[in-house]
Protein backbone atom coordinates (compact mmCIF):
# COMPACT_ATOMS: atom_id res chain seq x y z
CA UNK A 1 0.00 0.00 0.00
CA UNK A 2 1.43 3.54 -1.03
CA UNK A 3 0.42 6.45 0.92
CA UNK A 4 0.30 9.06 -1.71
CA UNK A 5 -1.27 11.80 0.22
CA UNK A 6 -4.71 12.56 -1.32
CA UNK A 7 -5.42 15.89 -2.94
CA UNK A 8 -1.51 16.47 -2.83
CA UNK A 9 -1.30 17.24 -6.26
CA UNK A 10 -4.17 19.33 -6.50
CA UNK A 11 -2.96 21.52 -3.91
CA UNK A 12 0.31 22.41 -6.10
CA UNK A 13 -1.99 22.53 -9.28
CA UNK A 14 -4.41 25.28 -7.46
CA UNK A 15 -1.27 27.38 -6.27
CA UNK A 16 -0.21 27.50 -10.26
CA UNK A 17 -3.67 28.69 -10.94
CA UNK A 18 -3.98 31.29 -8.05
CA UNK A 19 -0.70 32.83 -9.59
CA UNK A 20 -1.42 32.47 -13.01
CA UNK A 21 -4.40 34.40 -12.21
CA UNK A 22 -2.78 36.76 -10.37
CA UNK A 23 -0.11 37.58 -12.89
CA UNK A 24 -2.22 38.04 -15.89
CA UNK A 25 -4.87 40.29 -13.54
CA UNK A 26 -2.10 42.64 -12.92
CA UNK A 27 -0.99 42.59 -16.39
CA UNK A 28 -4.72 43.37 -17.23
CA UNK A 29 -4.80 46.61 -14.78
CA UNK A 30 -1.13 47.35 -16.42
CA UNK A 31 -3.14 47.56 -19.55
CA UNK A 32 -6.24 49.25 -18.92
CA UNK A 33 -4.51 51.88 -16.98
CA UNK A 34 -2.10 52.85 -19.85
CA UNK A 35 -5.20 52.42 -22.21
CA UNK A 36 -7.33 55.12 -20.04
CA UNK A 37 -4.04 57.24 -19.51
CA UNK A 38 -3.48 57.34 -22.82
CA UNK A 39 -7.13 58.35 -23.79
CA UNK A 40 -6.74 60.37 -20.99
CA UNK A 41 -3.59 62.61 -22.04
CA UNK A 42 -4.98 62.70 -25.55
CA UNK A 43 -8.77 64.39 -24.58
CA UNK A 44 -6.23 66.92 -21.72
CA UNK A 45 -4.71 67.85 -25.02
CA UNK A 46 -7.58 68.38 -27.26
CA UNK A 47 -9.33 70.40 -24.82
CA UNK A 48 -6.27 72.26 -24.51
CA UNK A 49 -6.08 72.97 -28.52
CA UNK A 50 -9.75 73.94 -28.76
CA UNK A 51 -9.63 76.14 -25.68
CA UNK A 52 -6.17 77.76 -28.07
CA UNK A 53 -7.95 78.04 -31.15
CA UNK A 54 -10.48 79.76 -29.66
CA UNK A 55 -8.40 82.46 -27.49
CA UNK A 56 -6.25 82.96 -31.33
CA UNK A 57 -9.34 83.11 -33.57
CA UNK A 58 -10.39 86.14 -30.88
CA UNK A 59 -6.76 87.64 -31.21
CA UNK A 60 -7.03 87.55 -35.22
CA UNK A 61 -10.09 89.05 -35.14
CA UNK A 62 -9.64 92.16 -33.22
CA UNK A 63 -6.36 92.60 -34.65
CA UNK A 64 -7.89 92.49 -38.15
CA UNK A 65 -11.25 94.45 -37.23
CA UNK A 66 -8.95 97.59 -36.18
CA UNK A 67 -7.46 97.55 -39.18
CA UNK A 68 -10.57 97.17 -40.92
CA UNK A 69 -12.33 99.81 -39.14
CA UNK A 70 -10.12 102.07 -40.33
CA UNK A 71 -10.29 101.33 -43.87
CA UNK A 72 -14.31 101.03 -43.16
CA UNK A 73 -13.81 105.36 -42.17
CA UNK A 74 -11.04 105.69 -45.00
CA UNK A 75 -13.13 104.29 -47.91
CA UNK A 76 -15.80 106.68 -46.82
CA UNK A 77 -14.04 110.10 -46.14
CA UNK A 78 -12.58 109.04 -50.24
CA UNK A 79 -15.80 108.13 -52.08
CA UNK A 80 -17.30 111.82 -50.21
CA UNK A 81 -14.28 113.54 -50.75
CA UNK A 82 -12.75 112.14 -54.11
CA UNK A 83 -8.62 111.98 -54.84
CA UNK A 84 -8.52 115.25 -55.15
CA UNK A 85 -4.34 116.42 -55.57
CA UNK A 86 -5.21 118.65 -53.04
CA UNK A 87 -6.62 116.90 -50.42
CA UNK A 88 -3.21 114.33 -50.85
CA UNK A 89 -1.10 115.75 -47.65
CA UNK A 90 -3.56 116.25 -45.52
CA UNK A 91 -4.64 112.38 -46.06
CA UNK A 92 -1.15 111.36 -45.99
CA UNK A 93 -0.72 112.86 -42.45
CA UNK A 94 -3.82 111.25 -41.45
CA UNK A 95 -2.92 107.62 -42.71
CA UNK A 96 0.20 107.89 -40.88
CA UNK A 97 -1.02 109.24 -37.56
CA UNK A 98 -3.75 106.13 -37.43
CA UNK A 99 -1.04 103.70 -38.54
CA UNK A 100 1.07 104.95 -35.45
CA UNK A 101 -1.72 104.49 -33.32
CA UNK A 102 -1.66 100.51 -34.07
CA UNK A 103 1.52 98.29 -33.65
CA UNK A 104 0.43 95.85 -35.79
CA UNK A 105 -0.39 97.77 -38.95
CA UNK A 106 2.63 98.34 -41.38
CA UNK A 107 0.69 100.83 -43.22
CA UNK A 108 -2.46 101.89 -44.94
CA UNK A 109 -2.60 102.52 -48.41
CA UNK A 110 -4.58 103.79 -51.20
CA UNK A 111 -4.82 103.42 -55.07
CA UNK A 112 -6.74 104.71 -57.63
CA UNK A 113 -8.60 102.57 -60.30
CA UNK A 114 -5.50 102.11 -62.25
CA UNK A 115 -3.53 100.55 -59.08
CA UNK A 116 -1.21 103.97 -59.31
CA UNK A 117 0.03 105.01 -55.49
CA UNK A 118 -2.22 107.58 -54.07
CA UNK A 119 -1.43 107.70 -50.64
CA UNK A 120 0.17 105.71 -48.30
CA UNK A 121 0.89 106.12 -44.55
CA UNK A 122 4.32 105.43 -45.05
CA UNK A 123 6.07 108.83 -46.08
CA UNK A 124 7.60 109.39 -49.63
CA UNK A 125 5.54 108.60 -52.35
CA UNK A 126 7.02 105.74 -54.49
CA UNK A 127 6.81 107.18 -57.99
CA UNK A 128 5.56 105.03 -61.00
CA UNK A 129 4.86 102.17 -58.54
CA UNK A 130 1.95 100.64 -59.76
CA UNK A 131 0.26 97.55 -57.81
CA UNK A 132 -2.27 96.43 -60.32
CA UNK A 133 -0.63 93.11 -60.00
CA UNK A 134 -1.26 92.41 -56.55
CA UNK A 135 -4.17 89.67 -55.84
CA UNK A 136 -6.35 92.46 -53.63
CA UNK A 137 -6.02 95.07 -56.92
CA UNK A 138 -7.27 92.30 -58.87
CA UNK A 139 -9.92 90.82 -57.08
CA UNK A 140 -11.77 94.44 -56.01
CA UNK A 141 -11.59 95.72 -59.42
CA UNK A 142 -13.01 91.97 -60.54
CA UNK A 143 -15.83 92.09 -57.94
CA UNK A 144 -18.07 94.41 -56.76
CA UNK A 145 -18.30 93.39 -52.80
CA UNK A 146 -18.46 95.94 -50.45
CA UNK A 147 -16.86 93.65 -47.36
CA UNK A 148 -13.46 93.35 -46.47
CA UNK A 149 -11.06 91.03 -48.77
CA UNK A 150 -7.88 89.14 -47.22
CA UNK A 151 -5.22 88.78 -50.09
CA UNK A 152 -2.34 85.97 -49.53
CA UNK A 153 0.46 87.03 -47.38
CA UNK A 154 3.57 88.90 -49.20
CA UNK A 155 6.45 90.52 -49.28
CA UNK A 156 6.38 94.31 -49.01
CA UNK A 157 7.31 96.06 -51.84
CA UNK A 158 8.01 99.28 -49.55
CA UNK A 159 9.67 97.94 -46.66
CA UNK A 160 10.90 94.09 -47.58
CA UNK A 161 8.56 92.47 -44.87
CA UNK A 162 5.94 89.74 -44.75
CA UNK A 163 2.63 91.06 -44.51
CA UNK A 164 -0.90 90.33 -44.77
CA UNK A 165 -3.16 92.27 -46.24
CA UNK A 166 -7.12 93.63 -45.73
CA UNK A 167 -8.51 95.48 -48.33
CA UNK A 168 -11.80 97.28 -49.41
CA UNK A 169 -13.14 98.40 -52.26
CA UNK A 170 -13.32 102.07 -53.17
CA UNK A 171 -16.26 103.06 -55.73
CA UNK A 172 -16.47 105.85 -57.97
CA UNK A 173 -20.46 108.02 -57.47
CA UNK A 174 -21.64 105.49 -59.90
CA UNK A 175 -20.89 102.21 -58.50
CA UNK A 176 -18.36 102.15 -61.17
CA UNK A 177 -14.45 100.68 -59.68
CA UNK A 178 -12.42 103.79 -58.26
CA UNK A 179 -9.66 101.54 -56.61
CA UNK A 180 -7.97 99.77 -53.38
CA UNK A 181 -7.84 100.88 -49.56
CA UNK A 182 -5.33 98.79 -48.11
CA UNK A 183 -4.09 97.81 -44.70
CA UNK A 184 -1.42 95.62 -44.43
CA UNK A 185 -0.33 94.15 -40.97
CA UNK A 186 2.88 92.77 -39.90
CA UNK A 187 2.74 88.50 -39.91
CA UNK A 188 5.39 89.66 -37.05
CA UNK A 189 2.39 90.48 -35.23
CA UNK A 190 0.82 86.87 -35.03
CA UNK A 191 4.12 85.14 -35.31
CA UNK A 192 5.62 86.92 -31.52
CA UNK A 193 2.39 85.88 -29.86
CA UNK A 194 2.74 82.14 -31.73
CA UNK A 195 6.32 81.88 -30.60
CA UNK A 196 5.65 82.61 -27.24
CA UNK A 197 3.18 80.11 -26.98
CA UNK A 198 4.79 76.32 -25.42
CA UNK A 199 3.99 74.22 -28.67
CA UNK A 200 6.65 71.40 -28.65
CA UNK A 201 9.48 71.08 -30.57
CA UNK A 202 7.11 69.68 -33.67
CA UNK A 203 3.61 72.16 -32.45
CA UNK A 204 2.09 74.01 -35.04
CA UNK A 205 -0.54 77.20 -35.07
CA UNK A 206 -1.64 77.97 -38.67
CA UNK A 207 -3.90 80.75 -39.84
CA UNK A 208 -5.46 79.72 -43.33
CA UNK A 209 -7.85 81.72 -45.55
CA UNK A 210 -10.63 80.23 -46.22
CA UNK A 211 -9.25 79.43 -49.98
CA UNK A 212 -6.52 76.94 -48.36
CA UNK A 213 -4.36 79.06 -48.24
CA UNK A 214 -1.99 79.59 -45.54
CA UNK A 215 -1.63 82.99 -44.13
CA UNK A 216 1.01 82.61 -41.16
CA UNK A 217 2.27 79.55 -39.98
CA UNK A 218 4.53 78.91 -36.95
CA UNK A 219 7.18 77.25 -37.48
CA UNK A 220 7.67 80.43 -39.94
CA UNK A 221 9.17 79.23 -43.09
CA UNK A 222 8.76 81.68 -45.90
CA UNK A 223 8.19 79.08 -48.52
CA UNK A 224 5.12 77.87 -47.06
CA UNK A 225 3.45 80.94 -46.66
CA UNK A 226 0.79 80.68 -49.60
CA UNK A 227 0.66 76.93 -50.17
CA UNK A 228 -2.67 75.57 -50.58
CA UNK A 229 -3.81 73.06 -47.62
CA UNK A 230 -7.17 71.95 -49.18
CA UNK A 231 -6.24 68.60 -49.55
CA UNK A 232 -4.96 68.00 -45.60
CA UNK A 233 -7.81 66.71 -42.91
CA UNK A 234 -8.55 69.98 -42.10
CA UNK A 235 -10.58 71.06 -45.30
CA UNK A 236 -11.34 67.14 -46.22
CA UNK A 237 -12.60 65.73 -42.71
CA UNK A 238 -12.99 68.68 -40.26
CA UNK A 239 -14.32 71.91 -41.48
CA UNK A 240 -17.45 69.82 -42.83
CA UNK A 241 -18.09 68.55 -39.74
CA UNK A 242 -18.28 72.14 -38.16
CA UNK A 243 -17.06 75.35 -37.57
CA UNK A 244 -14.95 74.64 -34.78
CA UNK A 245 -13.60 71.76 -32.97
CA UNK A 246 -10.76 69.07 -32.31
CA UNK A 247 -9.43 65.62 -33.84
CA UNK A 248 -6.22 63.68 -33.87
CA UNK A 249 -5.15 63.82 -37.56
CA UNK A 250 -2.12 63.29 -39.85
CA UNK A 251 -0.59 66.49 -41.37
CA UNK A 252 0.11 66.69 -45.09
CA UNK A 253 2.67 69.78 -44.78
CA UNK A 254 5.04 67.00 -42.96
CA UNK A 255 3.45 63.86 -42.22
CA UNK A 256 3.13 63.92 -38.49
CA UNK A 257 0.16 63.05 -36.56
CA UNK A 258 -0.97 66.05 -34.33
CA UNK A 259 -3.75 66.76 -31.90
CA UNK A 260 -5.35 69.94 -33.20
CA UNK A 261 -7.78 71.89 -32.56
CA UNK A 262 -9.30 74.62 -34.75
CA UNK A 263 -11.99 77.36 -35.20
CA UNK A 264 -13.34 79.81 -37.63
CA UNK A 265 -12.45 83.01 -37.28
CA UNK A 266 -15.83 85.57 -36.82
CA UNK A 267 -16.47 87.87 -39.39
CA UNK A 268 -13.20 87.04 -41.43
CA UNK A 269 -12.92 84.09 -43.76
CA UNK A 270 -10.15 83.06 -42.08
CA UNK A 271 -9.14 79.50 -39.61
CA UNK A 272 -7.14 79.29 -37.17
CA UNK A 273 -5.30 75.67 -36.24
CA UNK A 274 -3.32 74.81 -33.46
CA UNK A 275 -2.04 71.37 -33.63
CA UNK A 276 0.32 69.14 -31.12
CA UNK A 277 2.74 66.50 -31.96
CA UNK A 278 0.64 63.63 -31.02
CA UNK A 279 4.43 61.63 -30.22
CA UNK A 280 5.01 64.41 -27.95
CA UNK A 281 1.63 64.88 -26.56
CA UNK A 282 2.19 61.32 -25.23
CA UNK A 283 5.71 61.23 -24.76
CA UNK A 284 4.70 61.78 -20.79
CA UNK A 285 2.59 59.00 -20.64
CA UNK A 286 4.77 56.59 -21.94
CA UNK A 287 7.21 57.35 -20.26
CA UNK A 288 5.24 56.46 -16.96
CA UNK A 289 3.52 53.60 -18.64
CA UNK A 290 7.74 52.25 -19.03
CA UNK A 291 8.35 52.50 -15.74
CA UNK A 292 4.81 51.12 -14.38
CA UNK A 293 5.50 48.76 -16.87
CA UNK A 294 9.00 47.64 -15.38
CA UNK A 295 7.76 48.01 -11.70
CA UNK A 296 4.78 45.50 -12.37
CA UNK A 297 7.76 43.07 -14.91
CA UNK A 298 10.10 43.41 -11.42
CA UNK A 299 6.72 42.65 -9.10
CA UNK A 300 5.69 39.43 -11.91
CA UNK A 301 9.41 38.26 -12.09
CA UNK A 302 9.39 38.42 -7.94
CA UNK A 303 6.39 36.71 -7.95
CA UNK A 304 7.21 34.03 -10.37
CA UNK A 305 10.66 33.27 -8.23
CA UNK A 306 8.22 33.60 -5.24
CA UNK A 307 5.80 31.03 -6.82
CA UNK A 308 8.66 28.65 -8.39
CA UNK A 309 10.16 28.23 -4.65
CA UNK A 310 6.56 27.75 -3.05
CA UNK A 311 6.28 25.42 -5.70
CA UNK A 312 9.16 23.87 -5.14
CA UNK A 313 8.57 23.36 -1.07
CA UNK A 314 5.12 22.16 -1.68
CA UNK A 315 5.94 19.35 -3.95
CA UNK A 316 9.21 18.63 -1.54
CA UNK A 317 6.85 18.53 1.36
CA UNK A 318 4.50 16.44 -0.32
CA UNK A 319 7.15 13.85 -1.19
CA UNK A 320 8.33 14.37 2.51
CA UNK A 321 5.16 13.40 3.39
CA UNK A 322 4.20 10.45 1.21
CA UNK A 323 7.85 9.18 2.15
CA UNK A 324 6.88 9.53 6.01
CA UNK A 325 3.19 7.91 5.18
CA UNK A 326 5.64 5.11 3.23
CA UNK A 327 8.00 4.94 6.39
CA UNK A 328 4.74 4.80 8.82
CA UNK A 329 3.00 1.78 6.55
CA UNK A 330 6.38 0.01 6.53
CA UNK A 331 7.08 0.97 10.86
CA UNK A 332 3.09 -1.29 11.20
CA UNK A 333 3.98 -3.94 8.84
CA UNK A 334 7.36 -4.54 10.92
CA UNK A 335 5.81 -3.93 14.07
CA UNK A 336 3.30 -6.25 12.86
CA UNK A 337 5.58 -9.06 11.91
CA UNK A 338 7.20 -7.84 15.41
CA UNK A 339 4.29 -8.79 17.51
CA UNK A 340 4.21 -12.38 16.03
CA UNK A 341 7.59 -12.69 16.63
CA UNK A 342 7.61 -11.35 20.48
CA UNK A 343 8.44 -14.69 22.73
CA UNK A 344 7.93 -13.20 26.10
CA UNK A 345 4.78 -13.56 28.06
CA UNK A 346 3.71 -9.35 29.28
CA UNK A 347 2.22 -10.42 32.79
CA UNK A 348 4.90 -12.93 33.99
CA UNK A 349 8.01 -12.68 31.90
CA UNK A 350 7.90 -16.14 31.47
CA UNK A 351 8.42 -17.30 27.81
CA UNK A 352 5.24 -17.36 25.96
CA UNK A 353 2.82 -20.12 24.33
CA UNK A 354 4.44 -19.21 20.86
CA UNK A 355 8.15 -19.97 22.39
CA UNK A 356 7.07 -22.85 24.02
CA UNK A 357 5.57 -24.59 20.96
CA UNK A 358 9.17 -23.43 18.63
CA UNK A 359 11.09 -24.65 21.54
CA UNK A 360 9.26 -27.59 21.89
CA UNK A 361 9.60 -28.79 18.85
CA UNK A 362 13.02 -27.71 18.50
CA UNK A 363 14.18 -29.93 21.14
CA UNK A 364 12.09 -32.92 20.73
CA UNK A 365 13.87 -32.48 16.91
CA UNK A 366 17.17 -32.73 18.68
CA UNK A 367 16.08 -35.34 21.28
CA UNK A 368 15.29 -37.33 18.63
CA UNK A 369 18.76 -37.05 17.22
CA UNK A 370 20.87 -36.98 19.67
CA UNK A 371 18.67 -40.11 21.52
CA UNK A 372 18.69 -37.98 24.53
CA UNK A 373 15.83 -37.73 27.35
CA UNK A 374 13.71 -34.51 27.51
CA UNK A 375 11.14 -34.04 30.11
CA UNK A 376 8.04 -32.01 30.23
CA UNK A 377 6.25 -30.35 33.56
CA UNK A 378 2.74 -28.87 33.25
CA UNK A 379 1.29 -27.20 36.16
CA UNK A 380 -2.03 -25.43 37.08
CA UNK A 381 -3.28 -24.06 40.07
CA UNK A 382 -5.25 -25.40 42.58
CA UNK A 383 -9.13 -23.37 42.50
CA UNK A 384 -7.33 -20.41 40.92
CA UNK A 385 -10.94 -19.51 40.18
CA UNK A 386 -12.03 -19.49 43.71
CA UNK A 387 -8.49 -17.13 44.78
CA UNK A 388 -9.92 -14.24 41.96
CA UNK A 389 -13.47 -14.74 43.13
CA UNK A 390 -12.39 -13.88 46.30
CA UNK A 391 -9.43 -11.89 46.04
CA UNK A 392 -9.53 -10.37 42.74
CA UNK A 393 -7.77 -10.12 39.16
CA UNK A 394 -4.74 -7.94 40.13
CA UNK A 395 -4.48 -9.64 43.39
CA UNK A 396 -4.57 -13.03 40.44
CA UNK A 397 -1.81 -11.58 38.28
CA UNK A 398 0.33 -10.68 40.93
CA UNK A 399 -0.09 -14.56 42.33
CA UNK A 400 0.85 -15.72 38.92
CA UNK A 401 3.90 -13.40 38.96
CA UNK A 402 5.00 -15.18 42.06
CA UNK A 403 4.09 -18.39 41.19
CA UNK A 404 6.19 -17.69 37.77
CA UNK A 405 9.69 -16.58 39.63
CA UNK A 406 9.57 -19.77 41.64
CA UNK A 407 9.06 -21.51 38.66
CA UNK A 408 12.46 -19.65 37.23
CA UNK A 409 14.08 -19.87 40.75
CA UNK A 410 13.92 -23.73 41.03
CA UNK A 411 14.78 -24.69 37.23
CA UNK A 412 19.03 -24.19 37.28
CA UNK A 413 20.03 -25.47 33.87
CA UNK A 414 20.71 -23.17 31.35
CA UNK A 415 19.04 -25.15 28.67
CA UNK A 416 15.49 -25.48 30.78
CA UNK A 417 12.72 -23.17 29.55
CA UNK A 418 9.90 -22.06 32.04
CA UNK A 419 6.57 -20.69 29.79
CA UNK A 420 3.45 -19.88 30.12
CA UNK A 421 1.20 -22.39 28.53
CA UNK A 422 -2.49 -19.95 28.85
CA UNK A 423 -4.03 -18.35 32.21
CA UNK A 424 -2.84 -20.10 35.17
CA UNK A 425 -1.38 -22.85 33.30
CA UNK A 426 2.79 -23.07 33.17
CA UNK A 427 4.71 -25.76 31.06
CA UNK A 428 8.61 -26.20 32.06
CA UNK A 429 10.58 -28.14 29.38
CA UNK A 430 13.56 -29.82 30.75
CA UNK A 431 16.29 -30.52 28.06
CA UNK A 432 18.22 -34.37 28.43
CA UNK A 433 16.70 -35.32 31.81
CA UNK A 434 14.35 -38.37 32.79
CA UNK A 435 10.95 -38.91 34.64
CA UNK A 436 12.96 -39.59 37.91
CA UNK A 437 14.89 -35.66 37.43
CA UNK A 438 11.90 -34.47 35.81
CA UNK A 439 9.77 -35.75 38.98
CA UNK A 440 12.20 -33.97 41.25
CA UNK A 441 12.10 -30.85 39.96
CA UNK A 442 8.18 -31.05 39.80
CA UNK A 443 8.13 -31.47 43.86
CA UNK A 444 10.86 -28.98 43.82
CA UNK A 445 8.21 -26.21 42.61
CA UNK A 446 5.14 -27.69 44.14
CA UNK A 447 6.84 -27.68 47.76
CA UNK A 448 8.25 -23.95 47.28
CA UNK A 449 5.30 -22.51 46.01
CA UNK A 450 2.63 -23.93 48.70
CA UNK A 451 6.21 -22.69 51.17
CA UNK A 452 5.78 -19.56 49.91
CA UNK A 453 2.56 -18.96 51.81
CA UNK A 454 0.61 -17.15 49.61
CA UNK A 455 -2.86 -16.70 51.23
CA UNK A 456 -5.64 -18.42 49.58
CA UNK A 457 -9.07 -19.27 52.22
CA UNK A 458 -10.24 -21.56 49.94
CA UNK A 459 -7.55 -23.62 48.89
CA UNK A 460 -5.75 -26.21 51.10
CA UNK A 461 -4.29 -25.68 54.10
CA UNK A 462 -5.14 -22.01 53.86
CA UNK A 463 -2.76 -21.47 50.85
CA UNK A 464 -1.99 -21.09 46.88
CA UNK A 465 -0.65 -24.85 46.00
CA UNK A 466 -0.35 -26.32 42.26
CA UNK A 467 -0.36 -29.23 40.71
CA UNK A 468 2.02 -30.62 38.19
CA UNK A 469 2.19 -33.59 35.36
CA UNK A 470 4.95 -35.34 34.34
CA UNK A 471 5.88 -36.69 31.70
CA UNK A 472 9.38 -37.65 29.73
CA UNK A 473 10.67 -38.59 25.93
CA UNK A 474 11.44 -41.79 25.34
CA UNK A 475 13.94 -41.47 22.27
CA UNK A 476 13.12 -45.06 21.49
CA UNK A 477 9.22 -44.18 20.61
CA UNK A 478 7.83 -42.35 17.75
CA UNK A 479 6.22 -39.90 19.94
CA UNK A 480 5.78 -35.96 18.87
CA UNK A 481 5.89 -32.90 20.72
CA UNK A 482 1.88 -33.33 20.68
CA UNK A 483 1.66 -36.63 22.39
CA UNK A 484 4.24 -35.25 25.06
CA UNK A 485 1.95 -32.46 25.98
CA UNK A 486 -0.85 -34.62 26.10
CA UNK A 487 0.79 -37.56 28.43
CA UNK A 488 1.69 -33.69 30.76
CA UNK A 489 -1.66 -33.10 30.84
CA UNK A 490 -3.52 -36.10 31.52
CA UNK A 491 -1.04 -37.03 34.30
CA UNK A 492 -1.71 -33.34 35.25
CA UNK A 493 -5.90 -34.02 34.94
CA UNK A 494 -4.52 -37.10 37.34
CA UNK A 495 -3.20 -34.80 39.83
CA UNK A 496 -6.33 -32.37 40.00
CA UNK A 497 -8.28 -35.42 40.36
CA UNK A 498 -5.99 -36.96 42.75
CA UNK A 499 -6.86 -34.44 45.41
CA UNK A 500 -4.43 -31.55 43.87
CA UNK A 501 -0.93 -30.25 45.33
CA UNK A 502 0.57 -32.80 43.63
CA UNK A 503 2.98 -33.88 40.82
CA UNK A 504 1.83 -36.71 39.31
CA UNK A 505 4.41 -38.72 36.41
CA UNK A 506 2.68 -39.75 33.32
CA UNK A 507 2.43 -43.77 32.58
P1 LIG B 1 -8.56 -26.37 39.49
O1 LIG B 1 -7.95 -26.54 40.84
O2 LIG B 1 -9.38 -27.46 39.06
O3 LIG B 1 -7.54 -25.96 38.48
O4 LIG B 1 -9.51 -25.14 39.74
P2 LIG B 1 -9.42 -23.83 39.08
O5 LIG B 1 -10.31 -22.83 39.75
O6 LIG B 1 -8.02 -23.33 39.00
O7 LIG B 1 -9.95 -24.16 37.69
P3 LIG B 1 -9.41 -23.78 36.33
O8 LIG B 1 -7.97 -24.11 36.18
O9 LIG B 1 -10.32 -24.20 35.24
O10 LIG B 1 -9.55 -22.18 36.46
C1 LIG B 1 -8.85 -21.27 35.72
C2 LIG B 1 -9.07 -19.92 36.33
O11 LIG B 1 -7.87 -19.18 36.36
C3 LIG B 1 -10.08 -19.15 35.56
C4 LIG B 1 -9.58 -17.75 35.66
O12 LIG B 1 -10.38 -17.11 36.60
C5 LIG B 1 -8.18 -17.86 36.22
N1 LIG B 1 -7.21 -17.28 35.38
C6 LIG B 1 -6.76 -17.80 34.20
N2 LIG B 1 -5.83 -16.92 33.66
C7 LIG B 1 -5.68 -15.87 34.54
C8 LIG B 1 -4.88 -14.71 34.59
O13 LIG B 1 -4.10 -14.42 33.64
N3 LIG B 1 -4.98 -13.89 35.66
C9 LIG B 1 -5.87 -14.13 36.68
N4 LIG B 1 -5.97 -13.32 37.72
N5 LIG B 1 -6.64 -15.24 36.66
C10 LIG B 1 -6.57 -16.10 35.63
MG1 LIG C 1 -6.48 -24.32 34.58
MG1 LIG D 1 -6.44 -24.28 38.05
Amino acid sequence: MTGAPVGSGLKVRSVVVLLVAVCLSMIAIVIWEAWSSRQYHLHDKEVAMSNLAQTLSSQAQATIKQADTLLFTLVERLENDGFEPAQLPHLERLLRAQRNELSQLHGLFVYDQTGRWVANSNGAAVPDANNDDREYFIFHRDHPDRGPHIGPSIKSRSSGEWIMTVSRRINHADGSFAGVALATIYLNHFLSLYDSIDMGRNGVINLIADNATIVVRRPFNETEIGTSVAGGPLFTQLLPTGSSGTATVKSVMDGVERVVGFRRVDGYPLIIFAALDKHEVLKGWRDQSLLSAGIVALLLGFLGVLGYRLIGLMKQQNRIQRELLDARDELIEVNHSLKLLALEDALTGLSNRRQFDLFIHSEMGRARRSQSGLALLMLDVDHFKLFNDQYGHVAGDECLRKISAIITENIKRPGDLAARYGGEEFAVVLPGTDYVGAFLVAEKIRRAVQQAGIHHAEGADGVVTVSLGVAAYDPASQAQADDLIGAADKALYVAKASGRNMSVIAN
